[in-house]
């Protein structure tokens, strides 16, 4: 059975074709200037590759050329799509609408459409991809969408409330979603199965780090708490957001600059985090680079933002009262081992206990903890796709 998962941004789709007998990749690919100009690139497991610049004026050709893709070109996969059973769609709002993922009919893509007002970059760009896969694909292929909120929603009102006037929480909606939930999820269930315990009887913190990163306590099975809030923007800080920081700090200097919303939010967004306190890059590797050839700025940046990562799972061993296990996953989690031993050393007043060899890998499944240590920690490469794909499966096998 083969299940297409579908990740679509404003002017881009990215996308894989899983096969979900063996779990294992056929195909996966990339259309970006939709809209502008159009390319794609696509690759098959066995290493063939198909690349082209083709008109994409909407998403609906980007489509055709992923069927192109997938089908007929030097890199093709299969020879229908009436081999592919289902598709499953990444959603970024799910809002406190859906609290899973389920199969697409009018009124879910009227209710996503509506949660646009809350992720305007994602969310009109998932309707127009579903629309556009329906009519590449047809009706008969059932399409499913699976939240980045939803698994945050067992938090409890005392975790996802602002301590605004009630009344913006009644009428607008404002407080805390999260984000990475698929994430957070495909990880803790994985440390679960390494833990080799019931999710249910273990607390574990999970650490997305990536260019967008959060951290999630899940306890009794469940999400308790997560760092990103109302929008990806809030927790600590990323690749270029700011994470969470004084609200006054923004009014004043608006009011200083003559600057409108839009313009704080563009700078919170995309100008900040550790681009903006580095001024070198939103990368890691290149900051970590300028760090090392002496730059100031980059190594504040570095130390900020391993600081600010340690201070929230502090807060989360706070809020679970302890913690069994900790795994770190994302670009940075999954590559950082100067990052996770900082983390590590600074929580051994609980006992965690770092294996130095082990912490020396990169993109692999390890527990990088000593057999002694209080608490496991892992390193999980995370794999959105693979989740998305089983969830798309259980909701058409119901
Ligand atoms: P996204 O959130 O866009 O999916 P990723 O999860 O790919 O981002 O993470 C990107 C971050 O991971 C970058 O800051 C990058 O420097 C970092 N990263 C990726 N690979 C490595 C590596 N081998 N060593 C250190 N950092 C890495």
């Amino acid at each position: 059975m083969k299940i297409f998962v579908v990740n679509a941004g404003s002017s881009s789709l990215k996308y894989q074709l899983i096969d979900m007998d063996n779990e294992s990749v056929l195909a996966k690919g990339l259309c970006e200037r939709i809209g502008v100009t159009g390319a794609i690139s696509h690759k098959s497991a066995d290493g063939r590759e198909y690349k082209a610049e083709t008109p994409m004026p909407t998403h609906s050709e980007a489509f055709e050329a992923v069927v192109y893709a997938m089908m007929k070109s030097e890199a093709k996969v299969i020879d229908s799509f009436e081999e592919i059973s289902a598709i499953g769609h990444r959603i970024v709002q799910g809002g406190a609408i859906f609290k899973g993922s389920c199969l697409v009919n009018d009124k879910v893509i009227e209710q996503i459409s509506e949660l646009g007002a809350m992720a305007p970059l994602h969310n009109p760009a998932h309707v127009i991809a579903i629309k556009a896969c329906t009519e590449t694909f047809g009706k008969k292929i059932p399409q499913v969408v699976v939240f980045d909120t939803s698994f945050h929603q067992t938090m409890p009102p005392k975790a996802y409330m602002y301590a605004l006037p009630y009344d913006y929480y009644k009428r607008l909606d404002v407080r805390k979603y999260g984000a990475h939930g698929t994430s957070h999820h495909f990880v803790s269930d994985r440390v679960a199965l390494l833990e080799n315990k019931d999710k249910k009887d273990i607390k574990i913190i999970t650490c997305h780090l990536g260019n967008g990163c959060s951290i999630t306590a899940i306890k009794d099975g469940a999400c308790v708490d997560t760092s990103m809030g109302f929008t990806p923007l809030d927790g600590f800080m990323m690749g270029t957001r700011s994470g969470s920081l004084d609200p006054s700090a923004l009014t004043y200097i608006a009011e200083k600059d003559n600057l409108s919303a839009a313009d704080i939010n563009r700078i919170c967004n995309k100008e900040s985090g550790m681009l903006g306190i580095s001024g070198v890059s939103n990368d890691n590797r290149d900051i970590a680079a300028a760090a090392e050839s002496g730059n100031s700025r980059a190594a504040l940046a570095i130390e900020m933002q391993r600081y600010q990562i340690l201070k929230f799972i502090g807060s989360y061993i706070a809020a679970m009262n302890g913690v069994d296990a900790i795994a770190f996953t994302g670009g940075i989690g999954e590559n950082d081992p100067e990052l996770r031993e900082y983390v590590c050393d600074n929580l051994k007043y609980m006992g965690v206990e770092i294996d130095r060899e082990a912490n020396k890998c990169r993109g692999k499944e390890v527990k990088i903890s000593t057999a002694a240590s209080g608490v496991d920690v892992f390193v999980i490469p995370t794999n959105e796709e693979l989740a998305i794909a089983r969830d798309t499966l259980s909701i058409i096998s119901k």
